[in-house]
C-alpha cells in the first residue's frame, strides 16, 4: 500500500537558498548523512545496554557504497531504524523543518556564516541528489518502510521488504554532481568528515578483507595517563601528515563544567621566516566540523597543530554570536591557560629540551603575547633571550627596576638592555661589547622588532632596548674626550667627506685597534624600519661616523698632507661602513678605486 503526502513546511524555495550559502561547502550532506546512520547505531547501542534489544551478532558500522552505473550513492547502517510513524515524524517533519530553521538562522546570520553548516542534517542531502530513497527497518516488530522524496513538496511512503535491522538512504546523485558518483571523491570525504567517528565506515564493502576509513577510538578520547609517546608521534603523523616529529604536545581532557577533549601539537616550524600556519581541526562529538576556526580559537594557537572535541560550543548559530558567547570565552581561556601550563612546565622541569626547541616556540609565544596579553602575562617568565655568550636568560631577568614617574619626568632612563640583530653581520660590534664586558641579546627573528617594542610598551619605565650600532656605551669608552681633543680631528674628517650624508662624531675608545664606527640612533633606525614595514617607503638611515681618538690611524690624520688624508678618511668611512652593512654596487667601485689609489700614494 503506497501513500501521499505533502512536506508540511513549504521547501520549494529553500533549496536554491541553500545551495547558494552551501555552495563552497556541499560536501557536508555526506558528514551529515554518515552522522545520522552513527547516531541510529548509537541509540540502538544504547538499548541493548539496557536489554531493551537482544545483541546483534553482526559489527556495528556504516557501509557506504558508490554506483557510478546507476548514478546512486548509498549510506547503510545498522542503527535503531524506523517504523513508518517515525518516519513521517523523523524525516517529513523533523528534518525537513530543520532545514527551514537552519534557513532562517542563516538569514539572522546576514551573511555571517554559521560553522561548518552545522545543522542541516538531512535535508543537506538534497543539495547533490535530485531523489532520496529511504528503505528502514525499525528494531522493533514492525515492517520496513520505504520512504521516497525529490526534496520539493511531496513524499511517497509504502512497506518494503528490508529484513535487517537499520536505515539505507540511497541519494540520486544530479547529473551536475557527477563528482560525488566517484569513489576517490566519496573517500576524501569520509577521511576529512568522519575519521574519528566511533563506529567503522566502510567505503564499497566487499564482505573480506575490507578495512574502515575512520579511527573509532581516536587517542584524544583517551585518558592521558593511558597515552603513551609514541602513540601521540603516531596520531600526529596521521592526523596531520607531517613527517617531522612534534616537539611536544598538550592533551586536554575535561568534562567539567564543559566538555573539551584534543591534542595540541608543537610542530617544527625552525628557521621558518614567516608564521607558519598550522592547523587546528574541531570536532563535535568525534563528527569534523572545520579547520581552524578563529571564533573559538585564538589566532596564534593555530600556528599550531592540533585536535579539539568540543560539543559544548554551540555550532549552529551565527559566527559573531560565537565569538561573544560566554561559554566558548571560557573554553578558549581554559585551553590558553592549558598550553601556557605546559610551557611553562617545560621551562621548569625540562630546561634543556626547552632551550633547544626556543627557535621552534619563539615566534608561536611572541605572536602569542602580542596578540593576546593574557597570554603574556602567563608566559612573561618563560620568553627567553640568548646573550652574547649563547646562554639563554629570560627576558624579566634583562629588565631593571621601573623608575618612578618624577625620575621619569627629571628626565631619568629606563635601563638600557642592548640587544643585536644578526650576530655575524655586526661581528665587529659584538666583538668590541665583549672586549668592553658588556652584553647584549639576541635578537634576530622576523618578530623581534615588534615585539621588543611590545616589551618596552608591557614593561614601561623598565627597559629600553638599543641596538648595539646606536650608541657607544661608556663601557667602551676611555673616559669622555674634551672638545679640544676631538674637534681638530672631527673638522678634518668632515672636510675629507664632505660629499657623504653623515655626521662625525670622535671618542676614545678602550679599544685601540677600531679606526671608526657606525652609529644609527634606535628612534630613527625603527622609525625608518616602520615606514619601510607598512610599505612608506625606506627613509635613509642618518649615519653617525664615530671616529676612534685612541686609534694611531686616526691621529695620524692631523699629520697628513691633504690630499693622502683624504684618502685613509675614506678608507677609514669605508671599514666602519663595511662593519654596519653590505656595500651596494657602486660603493664597491668607489671602494675598490679608494684602495688602489692609497696604495698609490705609497708606492709615489
Ligand atoms: P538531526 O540529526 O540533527 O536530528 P537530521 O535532519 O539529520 O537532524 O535527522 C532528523 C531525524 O531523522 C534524526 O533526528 C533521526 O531521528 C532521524 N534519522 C535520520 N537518519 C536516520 C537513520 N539513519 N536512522 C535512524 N533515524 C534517522
Ligand atoms: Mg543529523
Amino acid at each position: 500500500m503506497e501513500r501521499q503526502g505533502n512536506i508540511k513546511i513549504s521547501s520549494e524555495n529553500m533549496m536554491p537558498i541553500i545551495k547558494k550559502w552551501l555552495y563552497s561547502d556541499k560536501d557536508i550532506f555526506l558528514r551529515e548523512i554518515i552522522a545520522n546512520g552513527i547516531d541510529a547505531i548509537t541509540k540502538f547501542k544504547k538499548l541493548v545496554e539496557l536489554g531493551e534489544a537482544s545483541a546483534p551478532e553482526e559489527e556495528y558500522c556504516i557501509k557506504v557504497s558508490v554506483d557510478e552505473k546507476a548514478k546512486t550513492l548509498t549510506v547503510e547502517d545498522n542503527g535503531i531504524g524506523m517504523t513508518e510513524e517515525e518516519v513521517e515524524k523523523y524525516i517529513t517533519q523533523i528534518a525537513f523543518s530543520g532545514a527551514a530553521d537552519f534557513v532562517s538562522k542563516y538569514e539572522k546570520a546576514n551573511g555571517d556564516g554559521i560553522i561548518g553548516h552545522f545543522g542541516l542534517g538531512f535535508y543537506s542531502a538534497y543539495m547533490v541528489s535530485e531523489d532520496i530513497e529511504i528503505f528502514t527497518k525499525s528494531y522493533r516488530d514492525e515492517s520496513a518502510v520505504r520512504w521516497e522524496s525529490d526534496g520539493e513538496s511531496t513524499y511517497t511512503i509504502s512497506e518494503t521488504d528490508k529484513a535487517e535491522r537499520g536505515t539505507k538512504i540511497v541519494m540520486h546523485i544530479a547529473e551536475e554532481e557527477k563528482e560525488f558518483l566517484k569513489e576517490s571523491e566519496i573517500r576524501s570525504l569520509i577521511q576529512k568528515y568522519c575519521s574519528f567517528m566511533p563506529y567503522p565506515i566502510y567505503l564499497n564493502f566487499t564482505g573480506k578483507d575490507d578495512k574502515a576509513l575512520n579511527t573509532t577510538n581516536p587517542l584524544y578520547l583517551k585518558n592521558p595517563k593511558d597515552c603513551t609517546d609514541e602513540e601521540y608521534k603516531e596520531f600526529y603523523r596521521s592526523t596531520f601528515h607531517d613527517y617531522n616529529e612534534p616537539l611536544f604536545w598538550v592533551h586536554l581532557n575535561m568534562d567539567y563544567p564543559f566538555n573539551l577533549k584534543g591534542i595540541l601539537y608543537f610542530p617544527k616550524v625552525r628557521r621558518k621566516v614567516e608564521l607558519d600556519r598550522g592547523q587546528v581541526k574541531l570536532y563535535c562529538n568525534q563528527v569534523f566540523i572545520a579547520d581552524n576556526i578563529k571564533e573559538v580559537i585564538p589566532e596564534y594557537l593555530m600556528l599550531l597543530n592540533g585536535v579539539i572535541d568540543c560539543p559544548d560550543i554551540p555550532l549552529n548559530v551565527s559566527r559573531s554570536f560565537l565569538q561573544n558567547d560566554s561559554q566558548v570565552k571560557k573554553i578558549t581561556k581554559h585551553i590558553v591557560k592549558k598550553v601556557a601550563d605546559k610551557l611553562t612546565a617545560l621551562f621548569k622541569n625540562e630546561r634543556e629540551k626547552y632551550e633547544t626547541s626556543w627557535p621552534d616556540l619563539a615566534n608561536f609565544i611572541k605572536f602569542g603575547c602580542i596578540k593576546d596579553e593574557d597570554f603574556y602575562d602567563k608566559v612573561k617568565d618563560i620568553i627567553i633571550y640568548q646573550n652574547l655568550s649563547g646562554e639563554y636568560h629570560a627576558i624579566t631577568e634583562y629588565l631593571g627596576e621601573k623608575i618612578s614617574d618624577a625620575d621619569a619626568e627629571a628626565g631619568k632612563e629606563p635601563k638600557t638592555v642592548y640587544y643585536t640583530s644578526d650576530v655575524v653581520g655586526q661581528a665587529q660590534y659584538v666583538k668590541l661589547f665583549k672586549d668592553a664586558g658588556l652584553d647584549a641579546i639576541v635578537c634576530d627573528t622576523f618578530i623581534d622588532p615588534h615585539f621588543i617594542s611590545f616589551i618596552e610598551y608591557k614593561e614601561v619605565g623598565r627597559v629600553s632596548f638599543k641596538r648595539i650600532d646606536s650608541d657607544i656605551d661608556g663601557a667602551l669608552k676611555e673616559g669622555d674626550s674634551t672638545e679640544e681633543e676631538s674637534k681638530e680631528i672631527v673638522e678634518l674628517v668632515k672636510a675629507d667627506l664632505a660629499d657623504r650624508k653623515l655626521e662625525v662624531k670622535a671618542e676614545k675608545f678602550k679599544n685601540a685597534n677600531v679606526p671608526a664606527i657606525i652609529n644609527v640612533s634606535e628612534f630613527m633606525r625603527r622609525m625608518n624600519e616602520m615606514n619601510s614595514f607598512y610599505a612608506m617607503g625606506e627613509g635613509q638611515d642618518e649615519i653617525t661616523l664615530v671616529v676612534n681618538l685612541s686609534c694611531s690611524v686616526v691621529q695620524s690624520l692631523k699629520d697628513l698632507p691633504e690630499e693622502k688624508r683624504k684618502l685613509l678618511s675614506n678608507q677609514i668611512y669605508f671599514l666602519a661602513i663595511l662593519s654596519y652593512r653590505k656595500l651596494t654596487s657602486e660603493e664597491m667601485e668607489e671602494y675598490t678605486a679608494n684602495n688602489l689609489a692609497l696604495m698609490q700614494s705609497y708606492v709615489g
